[in-house]
């Protein structure tokens, strides 16, 4: 494979380590060894040495969620997220990818999202056209929230107004490239779908609303010295400051909520206290169990795609530790996590987005 000597070096240290299999939530959801950072790496590790990269190998490298709970567990520092994106990467280049992931690329290429949405919801159209045209600062939504979570998005800019704040969306949003890395990691293709990206937003300031779109633009972006002009502001660290300023003057009530960390907030950009800012200033937080950096990662819509029963099951999991928590309400800040937790939502629990949270205790005032 054409991977980096780091990658051959991890491959070769977890084929035999089981140290993390307990964390692994997709692990955890099928009760499968080989969905496991080890598994994974034991079959790599023969692929290294000789034999084929069989079709049930390539899927098992998409089984991955690339959420980092192994590297975050590992006390000797490996990263299996690394080699699993490497190997992506080699799939791609030597013409093997699966049927699946060939649809979704094709996608990102004919309509610029991975899911082949030619349409923006009506009711977010007409959300986003009561924005002003031009303005310094710019809410970015991301494909996820445009394309399958559209009452997120509505959500989202229903906030900003409430804070007055002069900002604008673009209705033609470009795609930051996070499904294409995540797809096939840092190819020609992501870094030129990052480079028109770049090139489009001119803004002071850009609000970013998906965690995953923020995590691209704060690390890979970086990385790979592309330039964003303007600064760069999680939508959780914004509206936490809004809060914080007076701008924003939540009624706090007695409702106990828990709150689902997106492991790219947590552990990819080190973000944990906004969230828990804005929740606490409009109710009681109670942690369920692997909160914060240890968060357990709850699902996502690109995998939902190809393994949408193993998405249910993921979200279920989180469910049993949400309802542990003896809370009322489980938040998420991620439209992806939402929209797959709402999958297996127990019908006695309630699931609300950040944002509602907020619009709710303005409400209350
Ligand atoms: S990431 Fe660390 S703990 Fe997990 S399998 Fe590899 S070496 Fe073991
Ligand atoms: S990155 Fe997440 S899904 Fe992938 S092996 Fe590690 S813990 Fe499991």
């Amino acid at each position: 494979m054409q991977i980096s000597q780091k990658s051959k070096e991890i491959i070769d240290s977890c084929r035999f380590c089981w140290m993390c299999r307990h964390i692994c939530p997709i692990g955890n959801a099928t009760g499968q060894e080989r969905n496991n950072a080890r598994a994974r790496a034991l079959s790599l590790s023969l692929v290294e040495r000789g034999f084929t990269m069989t079709e049930d190998i390539i899927d098992n490298v998409y089984e991955c969620a690339l959420c980092g709970a192994c590297t975050k567990e590992c006390v000797t520092g490996w990263d299996p997220v690394k080699f699993t994106k490497e190997v992506r990467l080699d799939i791609a280049s030597s013409g093997k990818l699966p049927d699946y992931i060939e649809k979704m690329i094709y996608n990102i290429e004919k309509t610029g999202n991975a899911y082949g949405e030619t349409k923006i919801n009506s009711k977010l159209l007409n959300e986003i056209e009561s924005l002003p045209k031009t303005a310094d600062t710019l809410l970015f939504l991301g494909k996820d929230a445009i394309c399958k979570s559209p009452e997120s998005a509505i959500s989202a800019i229903k906030l900003l107004k409430k804070a007055k704040v002069s900002f604008t969306v673009l209705a033609d949003e470009p795609d930051s490239g996070y499904a294409m890395d995540t797809l096939i990691g840092a190819a020609e293709e992501t870094r030129q779908i990052m480079l028109d990206t770049a090139e489009k937003l001119v803004y002071n300031t850009i609000i970013v609303y998906d965690p995953a779109d923020a995590k691209v633009f704060l690390r890979e972006y970086k990385e790979w010295n592309i330039a964003l002009k303007a600064k760069i502001k999680t939508f959780t660290t914004f509206v936490a400051e809004l809060i914080k300023n007076g701008k924003l003057k939540p009624k706090k009530s007695k409702t106990v909520y828990t709150f689902q960390d997106p492991a790219l907030l947590a552990r990819d950009l080190e973000e944990t206290a906004p969230a828990r800012v804005i929740i606490s200033a409009c109710g009681e937080l109670s942690e369920m169990l692997m909160n914060g950096k240890d968060t357990m990662w709850a699902g996502n819509l690109l995998m939902n795609e190809y393994m949408p029963k193993v998405m249910e099951l993921v979200s279920s999991e989180r469910w049993n530790n949400a309802i542990n928590a003896s809370a009322d309400v489980l938040v998420t800040a991620s439209p992806s996590e939402y929209e797959i937790l709402l999958k297996a939502k127990p019908e006695n629990m309630k699931l609300m987005r950040l944002e509602d949270v907020v619009l709710s205790a303005l409400e209350e005032k």
